[in-house]
């Protein structure tokens, strides 16, 4: 049945209907999230006491809600207030960015009209200029009869897209409610990962999902999160992924879903990073420059209407297969047919489609638009998180930034005059702070505030200059200036959940001494929580989630988190691990490491010849191991993982493993080959995995050791121990595939032995001890 009412935000209504001409992003600083906050606080706080703020308001039309909160309302002047904060010229303002602002200030004159029963009211738009703190405002007075009809034409500008809207949602959600699992049965554990995520949405909390790798999870999370959309009411699903291959699992199970259920109207969309999605990449994002940005608001209903279209089953059961997702591919052969941008065109579709497939940063980093749109249009949000073990150093580096001294001595050479003294004092602070650190690296408590103070007076200065030079490109000082405002932002929430080092090259003479200053987080909760907060549930899964209170603290969890570790689908007799605890990977004793391993791995091969793969710490170690075979086993075909593959250097490398190829790989432990990899049968039959891939001991991973035990009283498992095991699990991991595959691991090392770390490991694995004897004949053997 046909909801009877849909709500739309003041904002998202305007946007769709009053939205016209160029797409114009061209580089005008514009006031960061904060400053926007405080300029709204000055505004306010200049008017009389009794001055209205945050007024919410809303009012419908026909089926149509529509709501909103206004900025402020002075009942005594009846003046309605639309606050804008802005930096540079008022004048360079797009006249389209200035209609739409008369759009929403006029949409709240008539809801507040029809609230107070008033006949007539003043409206203003209130300019808030950052540099200057001064107010321009345009006003003009209307009758509540001239705000009505406004209003009722942009209400029915919207009702018939409203009204498909509604219309769409009714049938997915009835299709999603009739909707067959697509296989016969479920895969071992992938009922009971089904179940989990299905009870986590019912029960509105999160859940963290160990679930073995080859239990069908993109499908496991997908089909129960859809059948909860319809049950619980939510809006969308976010699907977030580490990696590309992530993304087309997720597009790959979406397309088997919707195979079983050709009836069923779901709008998929996969977002594309704007590096990857731009057609332009030599233009800028204005009309004046790249012809997909000119009149792009204009093209775009056509667009949007296409690309719903081609979404849309074709209403009969016999008419064969599913309609297509909108990837990456489809969508630019849409946007280009409509001579529009296509990464912008994405961002379009984000709000009108069921399920997003993107990286993790369009929900979790500090700018992301899902998120944003989220808490706009106050949708009921599901998100997934795959591969969930990667989060942790993924959410740090998201509210993390560093800077190089080097670079800000370059530009103190290129830049304009006016910008010239603002960088020196930067340079000035920055001399000062390596005259004081003696050490190569420290790690302060505080952060220095005069340094903080002249880079926070410099993004003044350029952020001023560019709005007053809009013409004005140089790459380098940009990103200097969004360094320095993503510094000045963590600054302002800077804790213990983060450090402030600087690191001065080694060797350096103090007169041209470099140095890198990072504001460094080591624990992402206080940033995550609130994201988890605004979900209806966020579900997080992966192989490699234990132990779970490590991801529960570092995450920020909420404390309801569900947890579940799903049972393997696979028999400890089909995986053969083996601890080699004769041999000590430490870092003193890598280089007599390197005979015994290259024995293990001889004799292993001798034994069982096929593919293998074998794993280490570091590239050094990994080419010393190498060699070391090579010369004990010359027959062997090796191959080797090389610093910085390109894709098809990497799909090269694992091409080699096929049904007939015999040999060993050699790779780095927790790289391009130690997860996400799928090489099924005889395409992998073992893995040597020697070191625990434990992070390098140095000051930077010391400091945060001394973090972790203060806040979490784990200093070295939270540091060390957990992220090494989730990496050794995970390479290991890629040798048991299906139920049908067989193979071997060797754990390379005497504390893979140890009680704790065993702890670490998958629960169906069966350990045993490998006898070093075996090896000693084997490499007398060799050197006969
Ligand atoms: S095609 Fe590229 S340059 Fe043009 S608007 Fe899109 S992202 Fe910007």
């Amino acid at each position: 049945m046909t909801p009877a009412r849909y709500t739309v935000a003041v904002r998202a209504l305007c946007e769709f209907t009053a939205k016209a001409g160029d797409l114009d992003l061209r580089f005008t600083p514009s006031p960061t999230a904060q400053e926007g906050i405080a300029g709204h606080g000055v505004v306010t706080s200049r008017r009389d006491d009794d001055y209205e703020t945050e007024v919410s308001l809303s009012g419908d039309f026909g089926p149509l809600h529509v709501r909103g909160r206004a900025d402020g309302y002075d009942a005594r002047a009846n003046r309605l207030e639309e606050i804008k904060t802005y930096r540079g010229d008022l004048k360079k303002m797009p006249d389209n960015q200035r209609a739409l602002h008369w759009a929403q200030v006029k949409v709240y004159g008539h809801l507040l009209c029809e609230d107070r029963g008033l006949e007539k009211i003043r409206l203003a738009l209130v300019y808030f200029d950052i540099g200057s703190q001064k107010e321009t405002v345009l006003h003009e007075d209307y009758t509540a009869a001239d705000l009505q009809a406004w209003f009722e034409q942009q209400c029915g500008l919207f009702i018939r897209w409203a009204e498909q809207e509604m219309a769409h949602r009714a049938e997915r959600d009835l299709q999603l409610k009739a909707m067959r699992f697509p296989y016969s049965d479920f895969r071992p554990g992938q009922r009971q990962l089904a179940e989990a995520m299905y009870r986590a949405s019912n029960r509105k909390v999160c859940l963290l999902a160990q679930a073995p790798t080859g239990i069908g999870k993109s499908v496991g999370s997908l089909f129960p999160m859809l059948k909860a959309s319809a049950d619980h009411g939510v809006d969308k699903i976010f699907f977030l992924a580490a990696k590309t291959s992530g993304r087309q699992m997720a597009l790959d199970a979406v397309d088997l879903i919707r195979e079983g259920a050709p009836l069923l109207p779901l709008r998929t969309l996969e977002l594309a990073a704007k590096s990857t999605a731009c057609v332009n990449p030599d233009k800028a994002c204005h009309g004046d420059s790249c012809p997909l940005a000119k009149g792009f608001y204009d093209r775009l209903p056509d667009a949007r209407a296409s690309a719903l279209a081609l979404m849309a089953p074709s209403g009969s059961e016999s008419s064969g297969s599913a309609p297509p997702a909108l990837d990456r591919d489809t969508l630019r052969a849409i946007a280009l047919a409509h001579n529009v941008c296509p990464y912008y065109l994405s961002s379009e579709m984000a709000r009108w489609c069921d399920i997003v497939i993107g990286d993790y940063n369009y929900y979790f980093d500090s700018s992301a638009m899902l998120h944003s749109l989220t808490q706009l249009n106050d949708w009921k949000v599901n998100v997934l998180v795959d591969e969930a073990h990667n989060m942790v150093s993924r959410a740090r580096k998201m509210y993390s930034a560093d800077m190089e001294h080097d670079g800000v001595r370059l530009l103190r050479k290129i830049v304009p005059d006016e910008l010239k003294k603002p960088l020196e004092r930067v340079h000035k602070q920055w001399n000062q702070l390596e005259k004081d650190q003696s050490a190569e690296y420290q790690s302060y408590a505080a952060l220095p505030e005069k340094f903080m103070g002249a880079l926070q007076t410099a993004a003044t200065a350029i952020s001023d200059y560019m709005a007053d030079h809009p013409g004005y490109v140089e790459p380098d000082l940009q990103s200097f200036y969004f360094n320095a405002l993503m510094f000045a932002k963590l600054a302002e929430s800077f804790g213990d959940h983060a450090l402030f080092d600087i690191e001065k090259s080694p060797g350096a003479r103090a007169s041209n001494s470099n140095s890198v200053l990072c504001i460094r987080n080591i624990v992402p909760a206080p940033y995550l929580k609130p994201r988890f907060d605004s979900t209806h549930t966020t579900a997080l899964f992966s192989a490699t989630l234990s132990p779970w209170n490590y991801f529960g603290d570092m995450l920020g969890m909420p404390e309801t988190t569900a947890w579940v570790d799903v049972e393997s689908p696979f028999a400890a007799e089909q995986l053969s691990v083996q601890v080699a605890s004769h041999i000590s990977t430490r870092y003193a004793h890598r280089q007599q490491s390197l005979r015994p391993i290259a024995d293990l791995m001889g004799k292993q091969y001798a034994a069982q010849r096929g593919n293998y793969l074998a794993f280490f710490s570091s590239f050094d170690y990994m080419e010393k191991a190498a060699n070391q075979f090579s010369e004990l086993y010359p027959d062997v075909p090796v191959w080797r993982q090389s610093r910085r593959m390109d894709e098809a250097e990497r799909a090269q490398f694992l091409d080699r493993f096929t049904l007939d190829s015999e040999g060993i790989g050699f790779a780095v432990l927790g790289g391009s080959f130690g997860e996400g990899v799928d090489l099924p049968g005889a395409r992998l039959i073992g893995a040597f995995v020697a070191t625990l891939g434990l992070p390098q001991i140095n000051p930077v991973n010391e400091q945060i050791r001394a973090r972790m035990e203060t806040i979490f009283g784990a200093g070295y498992d939270y540091t060390y121990t957990y992220p090494g095991m989730q990496k050794v699990v995970q390479a290991a991991g890629r040798v048991i595939r299906t139920t049908s595959d067989r193979g071997t691991v060797y754990l390379i090392d005497d504390r893979f032995g140890r009680p704790e770390i065993q702890e670490l490991m998958p629960s169906w694995w069966s350990i045993e001890r490998h006898s070093p004897l075996a090896n000693r004949d084997s490499s007398e053997n060799a050197e006969a």
